[in-house]
């Protein structure tokens, strides 16, 4: 049954209505967070078929090392640091990547791929894998790569999007919350949503709008508190 209908059923009204349609909009946000999207609406059905959650603890923080532990493991500098292998060595840092060139290449380099950097730089390689994010092959899918990618890819990348998802620390002198990690999540008013996206906050939003190319109410805060007593 459809959430307006159960309101209409159970004769929602007042307090309870308004509690009740705070926490199907909460819902709603919630959801958008998990999946990456502006809306519901926005969210790949086929994805959430497919979605399945890896096995292991999903909160896992790798000892405050982050994701280059992961990197650590790969190269082996975990357990062992002196039997690490010579990869972070050859990373280049600060070359942006202005094109590729791949397949039909001249005959000085048959079969090869040239990447070239906007500091002028030229390297030739068997292969490259790209991993830059989709807002980067979104904008540069037609000038970077040459020949054009297929049109399957180009579709693709065309098709798959993202929303804006924000991260806003927040640091405060003592430790006000229980000591067990938690998660603490707003309900909005439409009279909250409204006053806060129209009045004080226009200024602000106007700010977020150039940055982000919309606005959107907190959906959701995460306190990490460890080691703040
Ligand atoms: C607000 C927010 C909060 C998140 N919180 C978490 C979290 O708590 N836990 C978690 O596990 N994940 C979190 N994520 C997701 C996580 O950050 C990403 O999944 C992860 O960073 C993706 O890594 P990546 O290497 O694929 O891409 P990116 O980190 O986007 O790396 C792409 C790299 O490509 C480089 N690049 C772009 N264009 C070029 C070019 N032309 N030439 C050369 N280099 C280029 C960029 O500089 C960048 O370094 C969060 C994401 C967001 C946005």
């Amino acid at each position: 049954m459809g959430f307006a209908k159960v309101f209409k059923k159970e004769d929602m009204q007042g307090t309870q209505y308004m509690v009740a349609k705070s926490v199907l909009d909460w819902c709603k946000k919630y959801q958008a967070t998990l999946d990456g999207s502006d809306s519901c609406f926005n969210a790949s059905g086929h994805g959430h078929v497919e979605y399945w959650t890896c096995e292991g603890n999903q909160l896992l923080c790798w000892k405050q090392g982050g994701y280059s532990t992961v990197i650590d493991l790969l190269t082996r500098k975990l357990p062992d640091p002196q039997r690490e292998l010579p990869v972070t060595s050859k990373v280049l840092l600060n070359k942006e990547v202005s094109s590729i060139s791949w397949d039909h290449l001249t005959n000085k380099n048959p079969g090869r791929v040239v990447t070239e950097c906007t500091d002028g730089s030229l390297y030739v390689s068997e292969h490259v894998i790209i991993t830059t994010s989709l807002g980067v092959l979104k904008e540069r899918v037609h000038s970077m790569f040459h020949p054009a990618l297929p049109h399957l890819k180009i579709t693709a990348i065309k098709g798959l999007g993202i929303g804006v998802v924000d991260k806003i620390f927040l640091k405060f002198p003592h430790r006000w919350w229980p000591k067990e990690g938690l998660s603490l999540n707003f309900l909005w008013t439409e009279k909250d949503t409204h006053s806060f996206n129209s009045g004080s906050a226009s200024k602000q939003k106007q700010e977020d709008k150039a940055v982000n190319g919309r606005w959107e109410v907190a959906r959701e805060v995460m306190i990490f508190g460890s080691g703040m007593e």
